[in-house]
């Protein structure tokens, strides 16, 4: 197998052939799409894996699989089958289990597999940094039944915010103001979580300013070592607890910034490996609170392709292939989320033109096989001399796409 991790040795094969050095990304939706044609422009070949046929990247993906990363069997056959160098989770819902097995055969997994476990459950991430760094967070209890819950939100006090350890994206999530909404947060949680497990964190409320996800790239340094480095912050809108928008650069206090990249550090060292990691931050003044951490690009940072010399999918990629990286900033910028508006097998979208004579505009059309109302379709991004009139052109851009029933 070809050492292609770290930078002084780093070895790009022919894909296609015994020399090629072969990635299998674990998920395959816009983010991995993106990730796939940052490799595939680096010579790589690239195996897809959704739960799936047709996901986005398993459009752009030299081969793909469809089948449930949960399942640990599967998982395992489907690794040995295609013997990647490295693997790249791109989602939470994956057998962890079986991820350390193929690392402990000399597998990388990215950044690594303890990373990958520690972040799919919020209690795991959650624990490492507030009990193990000392990293501040929203004060917080577990809770397994919904008596232990009423208990936790009187220690916690009201607001709280009620989420499944195994859940993302806001799924399930509700903020409770008073005892008479804790049953229906308690219901809600449970049909919300990923797997069956009925736990729950409750967190208080953070009152913040804005929140940031800072970027934080771990990539190879001079002689094996690993440096970090951080993109510039994004502020981002967040509606029933997804990303509706975000740009970059979020204007933020520098105590504040170096609080932010502190955390960043801690966090990400902690969680080792190499790659693009989003630390999810709320600001309040001075004060930064660590909220999460996704060991891969983040959503938010869709924007990216607008406003930085390489995007989070090529810092990915490079990090991981143990290339160097550069973080500079081109143009503050902005993105805005294009939903689908319907439920329908078969979409098209008409207004693109429209859309991209915003100036200084760009769409990225996901080509999903099936929109829901609530499902996130494509992006527009936007660049501008300032962060807004860059959010103005993305919100215009996104706004003149519309996602119809191909038979309508
Ligand atoms: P999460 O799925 O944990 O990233 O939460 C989604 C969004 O809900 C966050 O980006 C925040 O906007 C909001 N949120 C989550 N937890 C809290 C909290 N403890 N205090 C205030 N807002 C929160």
């Amino acid at each position: 197998m070809t050492d292609v991790i770290g930078a002084e040795t780093a070895v790009i094969g022919t894909p296609g052939t015994p020399s090629a050095t072969r990635v299998m990304l674990l998920g395959a939706g816009e983010l991995g799409k993106e990730v796939i044609i940052a490799f595939q422009r680096l010579g790589v070949e690239v195996i897809a894996v959704d739960r799936y046929d047709g996901a986005p990247g398993a459009q752009v993906a030299h081969r793909s699989h469809s089948f449930d990363m949960t399942d640990p069997r599967r998982l395992l056959e489907v690794i040995e089958l295609e013997d990647p160098h490295i693997i790249v989770p791109e989602i939470e819902a994956i057998a962890t289990e079986t991820l350390g097995i193929i690392e402990n055969t000399g597998t990388t997994v990215v950044p690594t597999a303890r990373a990958t476990k520690l972040t799919m459950d919020r209690e795991g991430i959650r624990r490492l940094a507030a009990e193990e760094l000392g990293i501040p967070t929203s004060p917080y209890e577990f809770a397994d039944s919904l008596e232990e819950l009423r208990e936790s939100c009187a220690r916690v006090g009201f607001p709280a915010v009620i989420k499944p350890v195994m859940s993302s994206s806001g799924k399930g999530q509700s903020v409770v103001y008073g005892e008479g909404e804790v049953e229906a947060a308690w219901e809600y949680a449970l049909s919300g979580g990923r797997v069956n497990a009925k736990r729950v964190i409750v967190e208080g409320f953070v009152d913040f300013d804005y929140e940031v996800t800072q970027l934080t790239v771990r990539s190879a340094g001079p002689d094996g070592t690993t440096i970090t480095s951080f993109c510039e912050p994004i502020g981002h809108l967040q509606r029933a607890g997804d990303y509706v928008e975000s740009w970059q650069p979020q204007p933020m206090s520098a105590v504040a910034l170096e609080s932010a990249r502190d955390i960043s550090q801690k966090i990400t060292e902690a969680l080792g490996g190499r790659g693009v990691f989003g630390v999810e931050l709320f600001v309040a003044g001075d004060r930064v609170y660590f909220s999460e951490v996704s060991p891969r690009p983040h959503d938010t940072g869709l924007v990216t392709l607008a406003t930085q010399r390489l995007s989070q999918f090529e810092l990915h990629a490079r990090a991981v292939l143990g290339l160097p990286v550069d973080v500079s900033l081109r143009s503050p910028g902005a993105s805005a989320v294009i939903y689908g508006g319907v439920d329908a097998q078969e979409v098209v979208y008409t207004g693109v033109a429209e859309a991209l004579a915003v100036p200084q505009s760009d769409l990225r059309l996901f080509g999903k096989p099936e929109a829901f109302v609530t499902r996130r379709m494509g992006v527009a991004v936007a660049a501008a001399d300032d962060v807004d009139t860059a959010r103005a052109r993305a919100v215009e851009c996104a706004s003149r796409v519309e996602c119809r029933a191909a038979d309508s």
